[in-house]
């Protein structure tokens, strides 16, 4: 059994380097990536991507978040068109699996109306806590849409088979998930914003902003490893890695070494 995984890029954030790269100079625009998931016992997409109101009014949708960040993200773009156009209906997605709640990777839920949402408890509690809101960045705009929630704690097997499994990679945010997916019998790993780039696994070179810092480091120790054991490692948000990876309608194929 394999799995059709596709890689979706849903916009563009330009935002100072320093954000992603402590104490790094000028500036980097980034895709935001999401990815579907097609699998014999349901449809899986893998974090949503921005706000449909950011294309229009970025200002007002992002608020404080917007002095460091200038949205590039064109009608068509969006999650639900993405999937549209690979003839999947958005209101047959089966899972939303959000590897956090920030804008840019939970923006699009409201997209995907029937979804369950998979989420780690304590990312889910973080962002119905009016202090780590205001800390850490969250919007409920984002994902409070009403949508099932079944909460994760620790490592969690999608269909039961292996080939899909989401594990807590904790320290960006309180609950932060990377997925690991199986390709053809290799493992293929999407690793949100537990690590934004290949720098980021290559040197340790931490961002700016960190929720917890030591977690953040295991979580990078464990990612380091599954690469080291021939996993591929997709990054969150690198600009360059990103030009590798095919996008749909091509299938996401695994390359060794994918993180460099
Ligand atoms: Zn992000």
């Amino acid at each position: 059994m394999s799995l059709n995984v596709y890689a979706l890029t849903c916009g563009w954030l330009t935002l100072p380097a320093a954000l992603l790269l402590k104490g790094e100079k000028g500036s980097l625009t980034v895709p935001v990536p999401a990815y579907l998931i097609e699998h014999p016992k349901g449809r899986v997409v893998f974090d949503t991507g921005l706000h449909l109101d950011t294309q229009t009014e970025p200002d007002r949708r992002l608020g404080r978040l917007a002095q460091y960040h200038k949205v590039g993200f064109k009608p068509g773009e969006e999650v639900a068109a993405r999937l549209k156009s690979l003839d999947v209906a958005p209101d047959k997605i089966d899972f939303i699996i959000n590897s956090h709640l920030h804008f840019d990777h939970s923006g699009g839920n409201e997209q995907l109306p029937n979804a369950t949402l998979l989420i780690q408890r304590r990312e889910w509690e973080a962002g119905h806590d009016a202090d780590l809101i205001e800390r850490v960045y969250y919007d409920p705009h984002d994902y409070d849409h009403g949508h099932r929630v079944k909460m994760i704690d620790g490592e969690h097997d999608v269909f039961g088979d292996g080939s899909v499994v989401c594990f807590p990679t904790y320290g960006h945010t309180p609950g932060h998930q990377s997925l690991r997916v199986r390709i053809a019998n290799e493992y293929v790993v999407l690793t949100g914003d537990a690590c934004y780039l290949r720098r980021t696994l290559d040197s340790l070179h931490l961002p700016t902003t960190v929720y917890d810092t030591q977690q953040m480091l295991e979580s990078l120790h464990r990612l380091r490893a599954m690469r080291d054991a021939g996993a591929m490692i997709i990054t969150g948000h690198d600009p360059e890695l990103w030009k590798t990876i095919p996008q749909a309608p091509n299938r996401l194929r695994y390359a060794a070494r994918g993180a460099g």
